[in-house]
C-alpha cells in the first residue's frame, strides 16, 4: 500500500483520537484535511489562522509526537490556512505556515560549552539527557510592540519598553520595572521588549523567564550544589528580563542570589527588565536593599485600558485573525469587559468559535451570553468609591465629611476603615488608595489598615463594625 498524506494522517488521527477529549478531537481534528506529503513533510489544511494558533498553542505535543511515528525524527508539518465562508472573511485565503514547535528547542543565541573548556558551567535550560543545548532566548515572537496596541494607560511603559530595546543598557531605565494588574500586559511588554532587542542586537544573549522558573531553577542548583554555575550562567546575560517578581517575595535565599546577579548585570551595563503586580512601595516581604535597586531605574504602571483602548486592541486582533466583526459587538464586549486584556480577547475568542464550529452567525445575542459567562466568572471587583460610599452610609455621614482633614475620633475611623477595605477588596496601591481617600499619602494608609487590624482585635464594638461594612461590601 502506499503512504499518502491521507494514509499518514489518517494514522496520526488515530493516535491523537485515543489520547484526547472527545470533544476536543471533534472540534479541533476532524475539520483538518490532509493534503500534501513531500518527503517528510506533511501539509495539512486549517479552517482559519485562530485554529492553527490554537493547534499550536495546544496540541502541538502530540502532533508531534503522531507525525515522528509516521515520518520519523525529521517529520515536518506545514499548516495551510483556508478560509471557506465561515463568517465574515474577506476573501478565502491561503497562508503556509511551518509548524513552530514552541516549546522546543530554538538554536540561537550563545553556545555554552558544556562538556569542553569549562566542564563546570551548567545551562539550568539543560534537559537532562539532551547534549549541547544552546540558550534559548524563551520569547514569544507573537508578543511584539507592533501588537501591543497603545492608549493612554500604557503610553509610558510602553515608550520606555521601546527606548530600552533601541538602547538596551544604556539608558536611565535600568532596571525598567513594568507593574499593573493581571492581564493588562506585562508579560507581552516584556517579551516585545526582548524580542525587538534581538532583532536589532541579534548577538545579544536575551533571556526572559518567570520569577517563578528561576526560582525554581535556583533551588535545583543548590540541591545539586551548583550554586555558583547558576550565578555565572545569568551573569553572562545581557538582557535579563524577569517576569512576576512578586514571586519573589518571602523567598529569602532567591532574592539574595538575584541580588547579586543584578549587580554584577548592572555595573556591567547590562539591561534588566522586571515585571510585578505591584508597584516596588506595595511589594511585601522583598528585601530593602532589592527593592531599594528596582527603584533605580523607572517604574512603570499599565492602567486599565479605555474604552478606544478596548475597542482598538480587539480590532487589531481580529485583523490578525482574518476575521470581521460588525463594529456594535466590538463595542458591546469593549463596553462590558474592562479590567483585563486578557479576559476581552477571550471573549472574543469564544464568540469566533462559537459562530465558526456551530455555524452560528455572530449576533449580539451571542454576544451578550458570552460576555455575560466572562463577567460572572470573575469576581467583580468593587471600586474605591464603592466602600468609601458605604462606609460613609453606615456611620451616617457623606463622603465629604469621610475624606475631611478632622481629627474627630469617628470620622478618623470610619476613615481608616474605608482605607482598609480598599486595600482589602481592591488591587489599588497603597499610594492610589491614599489619593483616592481625602489625598493622604501611602503610609497613612498603612498606619490605617494596622489600626483597623489592631483594633479589631481588642475591642468587640469596632470588630462588629468590620464584620458589618464587609458583609455589606460583599453582597
Ligand atoms: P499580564 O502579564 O499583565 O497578566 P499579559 O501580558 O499576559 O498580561 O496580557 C494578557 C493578554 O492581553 C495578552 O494576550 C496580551 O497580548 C493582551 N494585551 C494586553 N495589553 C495589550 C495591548 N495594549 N495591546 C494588545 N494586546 C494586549
Ligand atoms: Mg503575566
Amino acid at each position: 500500500m502506499s503512504v499518502t498524506a491521507q494514509s499518514v494522517w489518517n494514522n496520526c488521527l488515530e493516535f491523537i483520537k485515543d489520547n484526547i477529549q472527545p470533544q476536543a478531537y471533534k472540534t479541533w481534528f476532524e475539520p483538518i484535511k490532509a493534503v500534501k506529503l513531500t518527503d517528510n513533510s506533511l501539509s495539512i489544511q486549517v479552517p482559519s489562522k485562530f485554529f492553527y494558533e490554537w493547534l499550536e498553542e495546544h496540541y502541538v505535543k502530540i502532533l508531534k509526537v503522531s507525525l515522528t511515528k509516521e515520518l520519523g525524527e525529521s517529520a515536518k508539518l506545514v499548516y495551510i490556512i483556508k478560509m471557506e465562508n465561515t463568517y465574515g472573511n474577506k476573501q478565502p485565503f491561503t497562508e503556509k505556515i511551518p509548524s513552530s514547535n514552541r516549546g522546543a528547542v530554538k538554536s540561537q543565541d550563545v553556545d555554552i560549552p558544556l562538556n569542553n573548556k569549562s566542564p563546570e558551567l551548567r545551562n539550568p535550560f539543560v534537559i537532562p539527557g539532551i547534549r549541547n543545548v544552546k540558550i534559548e532566548s524563551q520569547l514569544n515572537p507573537n508578543y511584539s510592540f507592533e501588537n501591543f496596541l497603545e492608549g493612554d494607560s500604557n503610553r509610558l511603559a510602553r515608550s520606555a519598553g521601546l527606548a530600552v530595546a533601541a538602547k538596551p543598557g544604556g539608558t536611565s531605565f535600568n532596571p525598567l520595572l513594568i507593574f499593573g494588574g493581571v492581564g493588562l500586559g506585562k508579560t507581552h511588554l516584556a517579551h516585545a521588549i526582548g524580542v525587538d532587542i534581538k532583532d536589532k542586537y541579534p548577538e545579544k544573549t536575551v533571556l526572559y523567564i518567570s520569577a517563578e522558573k528561576f526560582t525554581q531553577q535556583y533551588i535545583d542548583a543548590v540541591k545539586k550544589n551548583n550554586r555558583n554555575d547558576f550565578i555565572h550562567f545569568y551573569q553572562i546575560i545581557d538582557v535579563l528580563i524577569i517576569d512576576d517578581v512578586q514571586f519573589l517575595s518571602g523567598k529569602t535565599g532567591t532574592q539574595d542570589v538575584f541580588f547579586h546577579i543584578f549587580n554584577h548585570l548592572h555595573q556591567n551595563g547590562k539591561q534588566v527588565v522586571l515585571t510585578s503586580d505591584k508597584a516596588p512601595v506595595d511589594m511585601q516581604d522583598i528585601e530593602q536593599r532589592l527593592l531599594s535597586r528596582f527603584k533605580w531605574g523607572l517604574s512603570a504602571e499599565l492602567q486599565n485600558p479605555d474604552f478606544e483602548t478596548r475597542v482598538s486592541i480587539l480590532k487589531n486582533k481580529l485583523y490578525r485573525d482574518g476575521v470581521e466583526m460588525p463594529d456594535d459587538i466590538i463595542e458591546y464586549v469593549a463596553k462590558n469587559i474592562k479590567t483585563n486584556v486578557r479576559e476581552l480577547e477571550g471573549a472574543i475568542i469564544s464568540l469566533i468559535a462559537q459562530s465558526s464550529f456551530n455555524k452560528k452567525e455572530i449576533t449580539l445575542d451571542l454576544a451578550r451570553i458570552i460576555v455575560e459567562k466572562f463577567v460572572k466568572n470573575t469576581k467583580r471587583e468593587v471600586s474605591i468609591d464603592y466602600i468609601q460610599k458605604v462606609v460613609s452610609d453606615y456611620f451616617q455621614m457623606d463622603v465629604d465629611t469621610l475624606q475631611s482633614k478632622t481629627r474627630k475620633r469617628h470620622i478618623v475611623q470610619a476613615r481608616q476603615l474605608a482605607m482598609f477595605f480598599a486595600k482589602k477588596f481592591t488591587k489599588a496601591s497603597l499610594a492610589s488608595i491614599g489619593s483616592q481617600i481625602g489625598k493622604r499619602d501611602h503610609a497613612t494608609v498603612l498606619h490605617a489598615c494596622k489600626t483597623v487590624d489592631n483594633l479589631s482585635s481588642t475591642d468587640k464594638q469596632f470588630r462588629k463594625y468590620v464584620e458589618d461594612i464587609s458583609k455589606k461590601l460583599s453582597v
